[in-house]
């Protein structure tokens, strides 16, 4: 049993990624630039952006947030994505998610060129990585397989993927297919949950449902990567956050598991910014 210390993790590759920024600036004279574009007044989305900010700056990737009112129109936004597809000093932009209800997400995603597109949701990059051939990876699922790598060979092991979102669940399961895992995706209709945890060697937990997986759930040795980031009222009437696995409940069946938080939050940032660097460099074919 074990702790996966993804805040540790996330620190040491941030520093790694900062000396070869360094090293891009001195022999390119290039400083990766990322476009947050935050639209309303979401206090999730608030804190996730400037967080995406604070440990950009630390790297060395000069950041920008583009900030529109909730009213903004989606033809309003297009123009704004098309002016800095066109924006050769512009490497990755991000567009965060949730939109208000009038803007057609996919739309918006979608018209990011795959070249820019560094959270890597775009149907032409997540058709590539479908084909095992990706040109940028989603972000949480790259960090999460950056910490599986650090526990387990993933080639022929089992691993269920719980949820099938197009920002975790379906890309992580394209990728862990990429590298050789035997992969079972499971999802709200899915049957007999339970019974599919107890037959995987790796659960990657994404359903947003707090403390679902159970003791009794797992596999003995399993690796648990918990993605959920869910917030609930603990005993003492407190706000917490909790993952999608009952943390404390299986910590002692399992070989390995990522705390929330501390676990994967640090990664999937770690990630956008390795992946503006990626892109920045993949554009100018460096
Ligand atoms: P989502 O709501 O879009 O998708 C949830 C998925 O879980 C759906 O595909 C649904 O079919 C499945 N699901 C729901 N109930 C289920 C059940 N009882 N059994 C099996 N599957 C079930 O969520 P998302 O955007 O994929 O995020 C999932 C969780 O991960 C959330 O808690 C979110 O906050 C968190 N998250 C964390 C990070 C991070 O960096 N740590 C990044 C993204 C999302």
């Amino acid at each position: 049993m074990k702790s996966i210390n993804g805040k540790k993790i996330a620190a040491y590759l941030n520093e790694e990624l900062k000396d070869k920024l360094k090293s891009f600036r001195i022999k390119e004279n290039i400083t990766p630039t990322l476009v947050v574009v935050l639209v309303g007044e979401n206090p999730a989305s608030n804190i996730y952006v400037k967080n995406k900010k604070i440990k950009a700056d630390e790297v060395g990737i000069n950041s920008v947030v583009k900030k529109l009112d909730s009213g903004v129109t989606e033809k309003q936004l297009l123009e704004i994505i098309d002016n800095y597809n066109k924006d050769n000093n512009v490497d990755g932009i991000l567009v965060q998610l949730p939109l208000p209800s009038h803007i057609n997400t996919e739309k918006i995603i979608d018209a990011i060129s795959y070249e820019k597109d560094v959270d890597g949701f775009n149907s032409k990059n997540i058709g590539l990585l479908a084909q095992g051939r990706p040109y940028v990876v989603p972000c949480t699922p790259l960090g999460c397989l950056k910490l599986l790598k650090t526990e387990i060979e993933l080639m022929g092991a089992s691993a269920l993927v719980i949820g099938r979102s197009n920002i975790v669940g379906r890309p992580m399961s394209y990728l862990l297919t990429n590298h050789h895992a035997t992969v079972t995706l499971a999802h709200s209709k899915t049957q007999n949950l339970k019974q599919l945890c107890k037959r995987n060697d790796i659960i990657i937990a994404a359903s947003g449902i707090p403390k679902m997986i159970k003791k009794d759930w797992v596999k003995d040795k399993a690796i648990i990567i918990d993605v959920g980031i869910n917030q609930i009222v603990d005993e003492d009437n407190k706000k917490v956050l909790v993952g999608d696995v009952d943390y404390s409940n299986v910590f002692s069946k399992v070989k390995a598991i990522t705390p929330v938080p501390g676990g994967v939050g640090p990664m999937t940032i770690h990630c956008l910014l390795e992946n503006t660097l990626k892109l920045s460099m993949l554009r100018r074919n460096l």
